[in-house]
Parts: C-alpha cells; structure tokens; sequence
C-alpha cells in the first residue's frame, strides 16, 4: 500500500534537510510545495507571479493552488512505495482537502513526523540559510516573523488534528542534522 508521510514543522525547522534522507531511505516521492511554488516563480507563470507576492509577506497562497499541485503530483508520479509531503497541508483546510482526496481511492494519511523547535531557533536558522541560499522570504527580519504568526495562527492547529487522528509523532529538531535524523527514523521504522 502506498504510504503517504507528512512531513511537519515551523519553517526553518529542517524539514528540507531530512527529507533527502527520508526519501531515499525509504524510495519516497518527495513533495515540497514551498520548492514547487518556487520553481513557478521561477519560470515566471501567472501562478508563479500569483504566488510571489504573498511569499514574499510571508503568507501563504490559495489552499486550492497547493491543492491542485499535490493532485497532479499523486497523479504523475509512479513507481515509488509512496509520498513525503513537505510544507503540506499548512491549515485545517488543506489536511481536510488531503483526506478527501486520499479517501476517494481508500487510502490515508500513514503518519505525520513533526520536527519542533523553539521560535527563538526558527529565527536563528533561518538567518543562517538566507547566506547559503539566498531565498526572497528568508530576506528580512519582518517577513520572517509574519512567517512565523502565519505558522502559529493557521498551522499549529494542525498539531490537534493529527494528534486526533493518532498519528501525530513529534521529534526534537533542535539537535544536529544527524541527531534529528535519528529521531526521524525511530519514528519511520513504526510505519
Ligand atoms: P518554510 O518551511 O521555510 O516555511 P517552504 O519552502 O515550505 O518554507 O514555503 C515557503 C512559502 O511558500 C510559505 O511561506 C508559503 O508562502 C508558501 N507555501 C508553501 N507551502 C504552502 C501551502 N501548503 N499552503 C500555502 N502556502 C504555501
């Protein structure tokens, strides 16, 4: 049965960084709709142009944007034993969208492994990848604190949510990477 991980946490937390090792340890599809996102605005697409102004105030785009991205990804994409998704769902709309969508077929969500940090640490981190990669929204103090109201106010109460549903699993992103992906693939091998 193909199995569908969300990947959750503040921004800044690693989720990027333990995906590459999640996917490839266990032959996942991985899905980040932020990088997606990205790519648009790269190639300059009306969606891309859309979306650019509110990455860029750190808020978070139309629900049925990311929705329809993560359809045609689950769609496209075959031969994988199944899906990472990172930076989705982000609010109550998008895990119920997801639901829905997974239900149609008679699959679920497997699990959802949720990297925590402190916010004090999401700054910090942050700050540091800004010199290494130069993304617009990482840019100012300003967006990166209305990134993380944004989290806090429409994301966090994904937590209750997922913890609901019994498949909330929560591991200490304040370590090294190393550390981190240890904690993740305790919570993997359950699975
Ligand atoms: P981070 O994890 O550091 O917040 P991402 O690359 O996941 O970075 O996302 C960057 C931005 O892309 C978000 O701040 C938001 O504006 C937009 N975005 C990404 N995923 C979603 C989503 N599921 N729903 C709405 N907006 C999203």
């Amino acid at each position: 049965m193909t199995k569908y991980y969300v990947l959750f946490g503040p921004p800044g937390a690693g989720k990027g960084t333990q995906a590459t090792a999640m996917v490839e340890k266990y032959n996942l599809h991985h899905i980040s709709t932020g990088a997606l996102l990205r790519k648009e605005i790269a190639s300059g697409s009306p969606l891309g142009m859309k979306a650019k102004e509110l990455i860029e105030n750190g808020c978070l785009v139309p629900d049925e944007v990311v929705e329809g991205m993560i359809e045609s990804e689950f769609r496209t994409v075959k031969g994988v034993d199944g899906f990472l998704l990172d930076g989705f769902p982000r609010t109550l709309a998008q895990a119920e969208a997801l639901d829905r969508l997974l239900a149609k077929t008679g699959e679920s969500v497997t699990a959802t492994v949720s990297i925590m940090i402190p916010d004090e640490m999401i700054m910090e981190r942050i700050k540091g990848r800004a010199l290494k990669e130069g993304r617009a929204d990482d840019a100012s103090e300003d967006i990166i604190n209305n990134r993380i109201s944004t989290y806090h106010k429409q994301t966090e109460p994904l937590i209750e949510y997922y913890r609901n549903a019994g498949k909330y699993h929560e591991v200490d992103g304040t370590g090294n990477i190393d550390e981190v992906r240890e904690g993740v693939f305790s919570v993997m091998k359950l699975f």
